[in-house]
């Protein structure tokens, strides 16, 4: 049968050995699709794989980029920006420090019953949750009994990029010594003493023994700082809430907690709202961490990065 016969028999050309040549250049072109493919997905991935490390990546990078916001102004420079938040993965990180714990228990009472450390906690937990109940990025020192050293805490704070640090602490004297107190920089940064006398001035409407106002440096010792003060990059205060060794104060305290609590979370939003950090609706106007403007510590060279004689010593 010649090709043309066959073609009319059957409707189509007869196949000829040749035409495996066809299949051959078909699975050809499958291969070279299967080599594209795999290197559109390794590009894909790689892609994916650099978007997640820029985010994770962020803690780490933290000195440099505090580094930068700190030479770019003396505090955090303002941006529009919608994506800030996006960016910082929070719109309010604020670090809070419940004071002593483990072997550490601060102060006691008269009777030796009663610990700092154990008071420091309750409330921290208690301010912990009102701040959550806000929407706001809470970041503990501690959550249960343990100490830490004091270049762990602020590291806690300053790695965290938080913006706010309040540090609970309970005093201690001779018991006919009573009221509340709150401890800045000796710096006398304004953030700082805006975040100190919000606080201060709450827990006095809550209701307290004494105000004992917004101090600054540390007591007896103008020249030296609280550590968690000298060395946190955000503005900070240290609470002394009221006298363990005063039991008027301590029934305050335990009558109070709540309230004291919620007083604390509240100054907290509202100073972050006056200093610009979040809008009244808690979103972000910032871009980076808020810096204070005391000198910033660099705990990797253990100096600061700005320079002040002033502040020469670290205590307690
Ligand atoms: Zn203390």
């Amino acid at each position: 049968m010649t090709d043309k016969e066959f073609e009319e028999k059957y409707g189509r050309p007869p196949v000829k050995p040749g035409q495996h040549a066809k299949v051959k250049v078909y699975w050809d072109r499958v291969i070279i699709a299967l080599v594209l493919l795999a290197l559109l997905i390794a590009v894909v991935v790689k892609i994916i794989s650099a978007i997640v490390g820029a985010f994770s990546g962020g803690d780490k990078d933290e000195s440099s980029s505090v580094k930068q916001a700190a030479v770019s102004g003396d505090k955090a420079e303002s941006s529009n920006d919608d994506t800030s938040s996006d960016e910082l993965g929070y719109e309010l990180k604020v670090c809070i420090d419940p004071g002593h714990g483990g072997e550490d228990c601060g102060a006691e009472n008269v009777e030796g019953t009663r610990f700092e450390k154990d008071d420091t906690l309750k409330l921290g937990l208690k301010v912990r949750d009102a701040l959550e109940e806000k929407g706001i990025t809470v970041v503990m020192t501690r959550d249960t009994d343990v100490l830490l050293a004091l270049d762990e805490i602020t590291d806690i704070a300053n790695n965290a990029n938080a913006d706010l640090f309040v540090s609970l602490h309970r005093n201690s004297a001779n018991p006919e010594y009573q009221g509340f107190e709150i401890w800045v920089s000796n710096y006398e940064p304004e953030a700082d003493t805006l975040l100190a006398s919000n606080i201060l001035s709450a827990i006095d409407k809550v209701g307290i023994t004494d105000n004992r106002n917004v101090n600054y440096g540390f007591f007896g010792e103008p020249q030296s700082n609280y550590h968690v003060n000298r060395c946190t990059h955000m503005p900070s205060c240290l609470c002394e809430m009221g006298f363990i060794t005063n039991e008027e104060d301590n029934e305050y305290y335990d009558k109070y907690m709540d309230e004291y609590a919620q007083a604390i979370a509240d100054a907290v939003e509202k100073t972050a709202v006056e200093l610009e950090i979040v809008d009244e609706n808690g979103k972000r106007l910032i871009s980076t961490p808020y810096l204070s403007t005391k000198p910033q510590w660099d705990s990797k060279t253990q100096s600061f990065i700005t320079k002040d004689e002033k502040v020469n010593k670290s205590v307690n």
